[in-house]
């Protein structure tokens, strides 16, 4: 008898996939990998053509440069390509402990947790310190993993409207008096819309209800000025520091009690010494060139004067344009004129909201955002205006 039954027969399995990507595609829902060798100063190769990229996160563009590059070589070479253990074991290498360090030090923090992504991180975070008969309250337009997290840890979960103050604190005046602890999960910078959370009025709502707050600083970090700290920051080495991985920088005892109970840091192999050299590297140079880390976000403002459109908060613009068929067309369209601009749509934003979301960054010129603002103003006219 064969071990494997024909590959061509029908199954439930395969029935059931197709089906749901044929419901994904009639919806303009599905999504496909296309291979993209990114290059220095935000140039991209796709299909065999060059392209200016406007949809990574690589901020100040420390992914290729040279001095990350050759930390990351140092460290390669020394330590290996991976980190052989979780970092409770064997894989807690020299370069991980100074990140933490230095991240520390960087956010005014007592001490830092390194994970092996963002999103790891917050799937550890939330439940090491919430469970069953705890609280928590989460901005609708969170990232996906912060929802995650919430669900992981099997506390209550409420939502509030985006920034909505008023429905924090109705969150908070409901359900705060029959629950132990709670705990405020927001961004600093939100991811799809570059907008802002209200900070200061979120922690002193905190103060108020004796709730912690959980920032993810995912975009944020080194490029937008951070005004007060929550207790809990949170975010990536992934995007403005060019690398991979993630980070919890807190009080001493709660990095203690996480480096004990967040499962996603216990149960994982260490994130590899060479992603958390080349992080490390990237950290001192946004310290050491704070006029590089002030680009991005003069870029975009640039793009939204010439457009027309509210001033950007961040180096991370939306052009909303509504449909998902029209987000995808619009993307295309300025790609085959050079520019790379990914279409966001549903799940990731909510529907009928389908964008462009278009990221800055330092090793983009001026007149790179000039000619992707005026594409635009023809391509799209009734979506932006020329200033
Ligand atoms: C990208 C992102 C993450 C996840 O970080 P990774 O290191 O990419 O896993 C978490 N939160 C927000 C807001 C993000 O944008």
């Amino acid at each position: 008898m064969s071990p494997n039954p024909s590959p061509n027969s029908s199954n439930s399995l395969d029935a059931f996939a197709a089906e749901k990507l044929a419901g994904l595609e009639a919806a303009a829902l599905r999504r496909r990998l296309a291979v993209t060798a990114r290059g220095p100063g935000a140039t991209a190769e796709r299909g065999g053509r060059g392209l200016i990229s406007f949809s990574c996160n690589d901020y100040l563009g420390l992914a290729h440069d040279p001095r990350v590059i050759a930390a990351a070589t140092e460290a390669l070479a020394r330590y290996g390509a991976g980190a052989g253990a979780s970092r409770l074991v064997t894989g807690n290498a020299p370069p991980l402990a100074a990140l933490e360090e230095r991240l520390a030090r960087h956010k005014g923090k007592d001490a830092a947790l390194v994970f092996g992504s963002g999103y790891l991180a917050n799937l550890g975070i939330a439940p090491a310190l919430v469970g069953a008969g705890d609280l928590i309250l989460i901005d609708e337009l969170g990232h996906s993993c912060l929802f995650a997290g919430a669900k992981m840890s099997g506390a209550q979960v409420v939502r509030f409207a985006h920034n909505d103050l008023a429905q924090l604190r109705a969150g908070l005046a409901a359900h705060r008096g029959g629950t132990r602890r709670a705990l405020i999960l927001t961004e600093r910078v939100f991811s799809m819309d570059g907008d802002r959370a209200p900070l200061p009025e979120i922690l002193a709502l905190a103060a108020e209800y004796d709730a912690w707050t959980l920032v993810d600083d995912a975009h944020g970090l080194g490029v937008v000025e951070p005004g007060l700290r929550a207790p809990l920051e949170m975010g990536t080495l992934s995007k403005t520091l060019g690398s991979y991985g993630g980070y919890l920088c807190a009080s001493q005892a709660v990095i203690d009690l996480l480096t004990s109970r967040a499962r996603s840091l216990v149960y994982t192999t260490g994130l590899p010494p060479a992603s958390a050299a080349a992080a490390l590297e990237a950290l001192a140079i946004v310290e050491a060139e704070p006029e590089r880390a002030a680009r991005p976000l003069a870029l975009a403002r640039r793009f939204t004067a010439r457009l027309g459109l509210p001033e950007a908060e961040s180096p991370i613009v939306p052009v909303l344009v509504g449909a998902a068929e029209a987000a995808l067309a619009l993307s295309a369209a300025l790609e085959a004129r050079g520019f790379l601009v990914v279409a966001i749509r549903p799940p990731t934003v909510a529907p009928g909201t389908a964008r462009l979301r278009v990221a800055f960054s330092a090793a983009h010129d001026e007149a790179q955002v000039d000619a992707l603002a005026e594409a635009l103003a023809e391509l799209a006219p009734q979506t932006v205006r020329a200033a």
